[in-house]
């Protein structure tokens, strides 16, 4: 892990406080919002706020479109549509997103909080709680909604585990610290229903399980095994495609593994790494961010056969530097 991506913030917890006190006191609406591509985390987190908010009775709106394996967690009435503007006097939550051009649903602009856990964000925002040593943008949330005085519920702490599950990859990644077991302790003792949860937490639609077999035929090992890849083939629409780099990742020897899919706008491109490998600096230099064990990058304008050779000349480099060639 590069320590340096990992710093704690220094004035954590009195930034939690100034975060706390200021939305405790807004009178105007709030907008909780996170980032494009939804993900446990950023559904958690958003959720987990949102729901902490009204408690408060504040006037707030969640604009968010849940992927359907975390639909389960959400009522059709929570979440709403996205908006072209941050009406005058608003407040703009922003989690999990790290940077502006990844949020979703609203234009960054007016009164912005930023809460997050992303190394490469840079901090934007009026207030922002950056805390890169946090496994989930879920964990700091869990601290805001403690500052925020709000009895916790099973409704609310149920979203917040979900985004500590996922982000540490169900307790098992190098980002599950004791603060995080701690945290998940806590949460399962105000009331979740944590085996029906990893349960649901799981499910896949039948598409996907058919989808895994053509991608799994994509499987290829580069540099002796250093690097695995794998693609959507074209035809495949399968919306879980994170899931995909999760599982060419325990490929035997690999170090780092590249899951790539083709949208409308380039290919994107999922990365995970370990041993010193940092998923992280190969995502910068495509364009995108990220964790160091687990980073992502949109490669515009390209197709899939022009992608693979700059994610190879770059993944090269980056075994280089990490002396494994
Ligand atoms: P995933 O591969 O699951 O989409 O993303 C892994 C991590 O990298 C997540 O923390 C995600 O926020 C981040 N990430 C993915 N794609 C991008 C991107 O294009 N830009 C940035 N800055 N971060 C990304
Ligand atoms: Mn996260």
């Amino acid at each position: 892990m590069d320590a340096a991506h990992n710093a704690p913030e220094p004035r954590y917890w009195e930034k939690i406080r100034t975060v706390a006190d200021t939305l405790r006191e807004l009178e105007g609406p709030i907008i909780v919002v996170s980032h494009v591509d939804p993900d446990g985390d950023a559904i958690g987190s958003s959720l987990g706020l949102f729901r902490a908010l009204q408690a408060l009775d504040k006037k707030v709106t969640w604009i968010a479109d849940p992927p359907r394996f975390l639909r389960f967690l959400v009522r059709e009435d929570e979440y709403s549509d996205p908006i072209q503007h941050v009406p005058e006097g608003a407040t703009l939550v922003v989690l999990d997103s790290a940077e502006p051009s990844r949020v979703a649903g609203a234009p960054v602009e007016g009164f912005v909080i930023n809460i997050d856990h992303h190394g490469t964000n840079p901090r934007f925002g009026y207030l922002s709680v950056v805390d890169p040593s946090k496994a989930a943008t879920a964990q700091i949330v869990k601290d805001l909604i403690d500052a925020l005085g709000v009895t916790w519920t099973p409704e609310i702490a149920t979203p917040v585990l979900t985004g500590l599950i996922t982000d540490t990859g169900n307790f098992r990644f190098a980002n599950t610290t004791p603060e995080v077991l701690h945290t998940a302790a806590e949460l399962v003792g105000y009331g979740v229903q944590l085996a029906e949860l990893t349960d649901r937490l799981q499910w896949r639609p039948v598409g996907y399980f058919k989808a895994m077999g053509a991608v799994l035929s994509t499987v290829g090992f580069h540099f002796g095994g250093l690097l695995v890849t794998a693609h959507m083939p074209p035809g495949i629409n399968e919306e879980d495609s994170d899931d995909f780099v999760g599982i060419i990742r325990y490929a035997e020897g690999s170090q780092i593994a590249v899951f790539l899919r083709e949208r409308e706008e380039g290919v994107k491109i999922s990365i995970r790494s370990r041993g010193g490998v940092s998923a992280q600096a190969v995502a910068v230099k495509l364009g995108g961010g990220g964790h160091v064990p687990a980073a992502g990058a949109t490669l515009r304008g390209l197709t899939l056969e022009e992608a693979y050779p700059r994610v190879l000349a770059v993944v090269e480099e980056e075994l280089r530097r990490a002396g494994y060639l």
